[in-house]
């Protein structure tokens, strides 16, 4: 049975714990947390990477990614038709709306969206949530490299093929 007001004596006991912890026993945001490698914190972009085949776009179950693009045509000297390609001109991610699901980054063919554990970019207002093509990029450097290939792991068709083809 529950006394009452033993709840508000509870919380008053922890809140006191907390205040009286020793000096030196600092926590965020004083300082960083230690996060997992893999931590879903924010999406990062690599435009250069990106095709913009639209399937990110189609298969995030919020539609918060907003892809826009045009077609410019290309001349390579010597050959006999000119071919077109796709330039990106808008690529934003609204974070307001995304639920970090990962399929985006799963999806991508061109391994262009990659996870960074940052995940300091709250704001006031809701619409600074969106994030434009430049914002995703800027957060690039921040995304871990992948990890160190494993020696006695299985090898790459590129490795088995040229092995194949050395015989
Ligand atoms: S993580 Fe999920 S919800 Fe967020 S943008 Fe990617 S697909 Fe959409
Ligand atoms: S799936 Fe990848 S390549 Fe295709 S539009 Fe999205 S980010 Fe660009």
């Amino acid at each position: 049975m529950n006394i009452p007001g033993s709840g508000l004596a509870k919380g008053l006991a922890v809140t006191l714990k907390t205040m009286t912890k020793p000096v030196g026993t600092q926590q965020y945001p004083d300082v960083a947390p230690e996060l997992p490698p893999r931590s879903r914190g924010v999406i990062a972009l690599l435009e250069a990477n990106c095709t913009v085949c639209m399937l990110c776009a189609r298969e995030c179950p919020d539609w918060c990614i907003y892809i826009d693009s045009h077609k410019e045509t290309v001349e390579t000297p010597g050959a006999a038709r000119t071919r077109q390609r796709n330039v990106l001109d808008r690529f934003d991610i609204d974070f307001s709306l995304c639920m970090y699901c990962g399929i985006c980054v799963e999806v991508c063919p061109f391994d262009a969206l990659y996870w960074s554990p940052e995940f300091e970019y709250a704001e006031t207002d809701i619409r600074d949530l969106l994030h434009d093509k430049d914002r995703l990029g800027e957060w690039m450097p921040t995304v871990p490299a992948p990890p160190a290939h494993d020696p006695m792991g299985e090898k790459s068709k590129e490795e088995t093929s040229a092995e194949k083809k050395a015989l």
